[in-house]
C-alpha cells in the first residue's frame, strides 16, 4: 500500500495555490513510533516491532481522541504495530477477501449484483492494523488514473450497474477536482442511481469535509450514501459530529461499518456505546465486520461464537435500527454472509 501521500499544489480555494488544511494534515500524519509514543506519554519502547512492510500512518486528529499514558487505549490499538503482527498462523493469507480475483477492469472489483467498486487510489489517511488491503497490489489492481477511466468505461457499459461504490484506499484522498470529474462521468451515465463513498476521512481527518466536498455531494442527481468507519465511540468527537452533520445537511445517508476487534471493541459495553454514539450523531450502524483473515492480523480476531454471543446482547438491549448486521465476507457468495 502507498503511504506516500505528499501535499500537491491545489486550485481548491479559487486562485490561492496553498494546499487546503487537510493536505497539510495528512502530509504532518506521525509516521514513527517513537513520536507516537512520546505525544501519548508512553515509556519508549526497548525492542520495537517491525511494521511488516506496512509502516505506521496516523493523523494528530485521531491521536488527539487517545488517552494519555494509557498503552491499551482502543485508538491506540488499532494503529501501533505490534510484534503479534509477525506471527505466521495458518488461514491468515494476503488477500482474504479474493479481491484480486473479482477485478473486472482495471480498478473495477465486481462481486455483487447491481454495485461495482472502484478502487480511486491505493492510499490511506491511517494505516489500520487490522486491514484487509494492508497486503493489497493496488498499482497492478489498477488503482491509478489509467485504471480508473477504464472503470468508468467499463461502468458505462454494463447497465447492471446502478450503484458505484467508490472505494480504495480512501477514496476521499482524491482532491474536489478529481471527485468531480468521476462523479459527473456517473451521472451522464443514465444506468447509474446512486453514490457511495467508503471513506474513513470524515473520522480520522474531518477538515476533510470541505465546502467544495460538502457542495459537490449536495448537488448531484445521484443518491449519495457515506459509509463511515468507526469501531469506538471514543473515535467520534465534537470535529467529526460537525462534518458529518454537514454531509446530511447535503443530504447524504450517513452508515457506518466497524470490524469486531479483539481488545478495541469486543465487549457488549463498547459496541452499545458505538451504537448510541452513532446514532447521537447521526448515522445508521450498518455492519460489523467480522474480522478478514488477512495476513498480520491475527490477533484481532474474535471467535465467532463470542461474536454471536456479543450481537445477541446488542439486539437485547438497543433499537433494532441500531444493531448492525454481524457479517462476514466469504469469497464466491453473491452477498456478505449474515452470521445473526
Ligand atoms: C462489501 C462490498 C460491496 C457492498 O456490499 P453491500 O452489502 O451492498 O454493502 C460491494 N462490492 C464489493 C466488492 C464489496 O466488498
Ligand atoms: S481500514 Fe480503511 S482506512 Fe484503514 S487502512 Fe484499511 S482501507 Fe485504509
Amino acid at each position: 500500500m502507498s503511504d506516500a501521500v505528499r501535499p500537491q499544489p491545489s486550485t481548491e480555494r479559487g486562485g490561492d495555490r496553498s494546499p487546503p488544511t487537510w493536505r497539510r494534515e495528512l502530509a504532518d500524519g506521525i509516521r514513527d513510533v517513537a513520536t507516537l509514543r512520546r505525544l501519548l506519554e508512553l515509556p519508549p519502547e526497548i525492542d520495537q516491532p517491525a511494521d511488516q512492510g506496512f509502516p505506521l500512518l496516523v493523523p494528530h486528529a485521531f491521536v488527539a481522541r487517545m488517552r494519555r499514558g494509557d498503552p491499551r487505549d482502543p485508538l491506540l490499538l488499532q494503529v501501533l504495530p505490534s510484534a503479534a503482527e509477525g506471527v505466521e498462523v495458518p488461514g491468515f493469507t494476503a488477500d482474504p477477501v479474493a479481491e484480486s480475483a473479482a477485478l473486472t477492469a482495471p480498478g473495477l472489483v465486481q462481486k455483487y449484483a447491481g454495485r461495482a467498486l472502484m478502487l480511486v487510489t491505493g492510499a490511506c489517511a491511517i494505516h489500520c492494523r487490522y486491514c484487509f488491503r494492508r497486503e493489497f497490489p493496488y498499482a497492478d489492481a489498477g488503482a491509478t488514473r489509467g485504471g480508473v477511466e477504464a472503470a468508468l468505461d467499463a461502468i458505462a457499459a454494463d447497465e447492471s450497474i446502478a450503484e458505484v461504490i467508490l472505494s480504495g484506499g480512501d477514496p476521499l484522498l482524491a482532491d474536489d477536482g478529481r471527485l468531480a470529474e468521476i462523479i459527473g462521468r456517473l451521472e451522464a451515465t443514465r444506468h447509474v442511481r446512486r453514490l457511495r463513498i467508503h471513506t474513513r476521512l470524515p473520522v480520522v481527518l474531518p477538515a476533510r469535509i470541505t465546502d467544495g466536498l460538502v457542495g459537490l455531494l449536495g448537488h448531484t442527481r445521484l443518491t449519495v450514501v457515506v459509509v463511515i468507519h468507526a469501531n469506538h465511540a471514543a473515535e467520534l468527537d465534537a470535529e467529526v459530529a460537525a462534518g458529518l452533520r454537514r454531509l446530511a445537511g447535503a443530504r447524504c445517508l450517513l452508515l457506518n461499518q466497524a470490524v469486531l476487534l479483539a481488545g478495541v471493541n469486543d465487549t457488549t459495553t463498547a459496541l452499545r456505546a458505538l451504537s448510541e454514539r452513532l446514532l447521537d450523531i447521526g448515522v445508521v450502524p450498518y455492519y460489523l465486520h467480522q474480522l478478514d483473515r488477512v495476513r498480520g492480523a491475527a490477533h484481532f480476531e474474535v471467535p465467532e461464537t463470542q461474536a454471536l454471543e456479543l450481537h445477541r446482547r446488542l439486539r437485547d438491549s438497543l433499537p433494532g435500527y441500531a444493531v448492525p448486521r454481524l457479517v462476514r465476507e466469504v469469497p464466491g457468495e453473491p452477498a456478505k454472509t449474515w452470521l445473526a
